[in-house]
């Protein structure tokens, strides 16, 4: 038998087989590296733990109990409900979970769950637990908790019970960690005040104390931290070596033009972007600029008058947009806008024929081509431009850094600007955008309908139901989102497949149509365009849906178990409303119990407020919004507790890149490497010479 290394294929380790490596799989687990770096959720002990019989009224709160009775109950009107009794020595508590009949298949008597949420007051103490982990299967089984430990509770998926992989981390730890090399010198990690790397990693699976938990997870966030910043101080320090660009000359000719054309005026914000945008693009330093906007606020048009601006001097300009489906959109929009200047945008698309991709970039390079419009296409190396003078990127973070660098790389110097619908706090900003300088819209044109948000629970999901299908009868549109695609993944929760078959189900009238993440992108772009040309009345979606897709004849979107997602992402998921003249809801389906969060989210329509909230609520992996997005790797780091630890790995990372800036040298070669595999897409960055 070979040896395990820390890249085998989680399926030749020991316990795991086909099946079970095909879940984790679903949790990003594919090697053994990587099942030893999925951490814990969190953790759980005795302390953290209130007896049953202490679970007061109106308190949010942890218990663990074993599983005495359970069945669904049918309520008056027709909402099923799924109950479980709970017992441990000091009693007894019901905990209810309506509208989630299903989970009579996953919890059974004997089990000792553990669960979380509200207690409230109906017919007795009852909790409608927000989660729910199976700690044992049967009576036999000792309880974790029970033996004094801490338990880390891990991200689980169908198939794979919190519990299996505990057993599966628990059995491989000690023959992993010995496989780790820490790239941190002790010197230097002890300076920073933090544990060695197999430490860490002992203390994030195995710890005696939640402290020691924390110590280790801070270790790893640390880590990420470090390897996001010396990509991007790498980034940074080329960008800004070759920063004498093209000074355009303000003519006023195109922009004019366009200026007399629109339908309607700019707005404050918009006028002022385009001034600084200007301002830029007339001085000799190159452009670097970010124009940050809510959904909506109208990025497109400022960019536009950029890319005139460049036309203007003889210039071609290039805007990239994260998808096919967002790039023809474009497309659309900018050859509206046009037609009255004689310009017409070229689209270049993977998905075009050999052909057509050939007569695009021919006309590229020859320059009879003024404005090019498409996906990372533009950056394949078959495509050259004559005269590359502008390159905006659409909803920039998409993007991986070495691919915004290859598009700038089309041209001599090209100026840079940068679009993002990620509204986000100052400070991170700083961090993240350091060298950017920022144009921010905030007011929304005149002129469009208001979005009302309004949060319901189960007892008014047949009204909020019927007032879809009215909607449809008018003529409307509307999305339905749901955070799982099959309900296999979370037993718990509803899901987007289901969901698409139980309203088409319910409404043959109606045409009800599905996009999700494992639809090819050729087919998701398809349902997209339907849903486009009125052709889907509803929508069934997961968070697929894309930032800037513009329907403006959908007014309602429909957002079940809203407390799955972060309110980044819900803001980002309403905007997706209100595009037209009429009024436009958001619906948030929420359980019977309205958190907080949501009354608040409810509450305000301002993106940077939101991202406040947001980036106080999860922090800072999912404010950037990379996740999903193959962008910053960011998933134990956590903001703002951990500001102490992004400043010091900022300045460390600006140190290492001051002395050796492509991370040569024998003693950062283990950095490098690491930085390169989280980020395989930054090489670029750090070729030598
Ligand atoms: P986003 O910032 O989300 O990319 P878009 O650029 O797609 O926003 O603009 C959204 C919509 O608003 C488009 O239909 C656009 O034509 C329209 N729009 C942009 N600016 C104005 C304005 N000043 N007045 C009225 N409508 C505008
Ligand atoms: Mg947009």
């Amino acid at each position: 038998m070979s040896a395990v290394r820390l890249d085998t294929p989680v399926k030749f380790l020991k316990g795991i087989g086909e099946r079970r490596a095909e879940a984790l799989e679903r949790l990003g687990i594919r090697t053994a590296q990587d099942l030893l770096w999925h951490l814990p959720r969190r953790y759980v002990d005795a302390s953290s733990v209130t007896p049953l019989a202490r679970a007061e009224v109106g308190a949010e709160v942890a218990c663990v109990g074993r599983v005495v009775a359970k069945g669904v109950l049918p309520t008056r009107r027709g909402l099923r409900i799924f109950h479980a009794v709970l017992r441990d020595d000091s009693g007894v508590l019901e905990c209810v979970w309506p509208g989630q009949a299903f989970l009579d298949r996953t919890i059974a008597v004997g089990q000792t769950l553990l669960v979380s949420g509200p207690v409230r007051f109906y017919h007795g103490r009852q909790m409608a637990p927000r989660e729910y982990i199976i700690l044992t299967e049967s009576d036999g089984e000792a309880d974790p908790l029970s033996a004094g430990k801490v338990l880390p509770v891990y991200p689980a998926t169908e198939g794979l019970s919190h519990k299996v992989i505990r057993g599966l981390v628990e059995r491989h730890l000690d023959e992993l960690i010995p496989l780790t090399h820490d790239p941190l010198p002790p010197a230097l990690r002890r300076s920073l005040g933090l544990p060695a790397l197999d430490e860490a990693l002992r203390a994030v699976h195995r710890p005696e104390s939640s402290a020691e938990a924390e110590a280790g997870r801070r270790r790893l966030a640390f880590d990420e931290l470090l390897d996001l910043q010396l990509t991007l101080t790498r980034a940074r320090e080329l960008a800004k070596r070759q920063r004498s660009g093209v000074a355009f000359e303000a003519r006023d000719d195109l922009t004019r033009k366009l200026a007399a054309a629109l339908p309607w005026s700019l707005t404050g914000d918009q006028q002022r972007a385009v001034a600084e945008i200007t301002s830029d693009m007339t001085a000799p330093r190159r452009m670097h600029r970010l124009l940050m906007g809510d959904v909506g606020t109208g990025k497109t048009v400022v960019a536009l008058f950029a890319m005139l601006l460049a036309l203007e001097n003889d210039f071609q300009a290039a805007l990239m947009a994260p998808t096919e489906l967002l790039a023809e959109q474009h497309a659309t929009t900018l050859e509206r806008l046009l037609a009255p200047l004689g310009i017409r945008p070229q689209l270049l698309l993977g998905r075009q024929t050999a052909a057509e991709k050939k007569a695009a970039r021919q006309a590229l390079a020859s320059g009879a081509a003024r404005l090019a419009i498409g996906t990372h296409a533009l950056v394949q190396e078959s495509t050259a431009f004559r005269r590359l003078g502008l390159v905006v990127i659409d909803e920039q973070h998409r993007f991986g850094v070495e691919q915004r660098a290859a598009l700038v790389g089309k041209g001599a110097a090209p100026d840079v600007l940068l679009l993002t619908a990620t509204p986000i706090p100052r400070s991170l900003a700083l961090t993240l955008y350091g060298d950017l300088d920022v144009s921010t819209l905030r007011e929304r044109p005149p002129g469009r309908g208001a979005i009302r948000t309004a949060v319901r629970t189960p007892l008014q999901r047949e009204r909020v139901l019927d007032f879809v299908a009215a909607e449809a009868a008018e003529g409307r549109q509307t999305y339905v989102v749901l955070p799982v695609i099959e309900e296999s993944e979370r037993a718990d929760l509803r899901a987007a497949t289901t969901m698409a078959e139980a309203l088409g189900g319910r409404w043959p009238a109606l045409r009800v149509g599905l996009v999700h993440g494992r639809l090819k992108p050729g087919e998701r772009d398809d349902v997209m365009r339907r849903f486009r040309s009125g052709e889907i009345d509803v929508l069934v979606a997961t968070t697929v849906i894309e930032v800037g897709i513009d329907v403006p004849n959908a007014t309602t979107m429909l957002i079940e178990h809203p407390d799955r997602f972060g309110l980044a992402q819900l803001h980002q998921l309403r905007g997706r409303v209100g595009r037209g003249t009429g009024n436009s809801f958001c619906i948030l389906m929420a359980g019977e119990t309205v958190p907080e969060r949501l009354t608040a989210f409810a509450a305000t329509d301002d993106g940077f407020r939101i991202a406040e909230l947001d980036l106080a609520e999860r922090g800072m992996g999912d404010l950037i919004g990379a996740r999903q997005s193959g962008g910053f790797e960011v998933r134990h780091a956590r903001l703002p507790e951990d500001e102490d630890l992004l400043a010091r790995a900022r300045e460390l990372a600006a140190r290492l890149i001051a002395a050796d800036p492509a991370l040569q040298r024998p003693g950062n070669q283990r950095l490098r490497e690491r930085a390169l595999a989280r980020y395989p897409r930054a090489a670029e960055l750090f070729r030598v010479g």
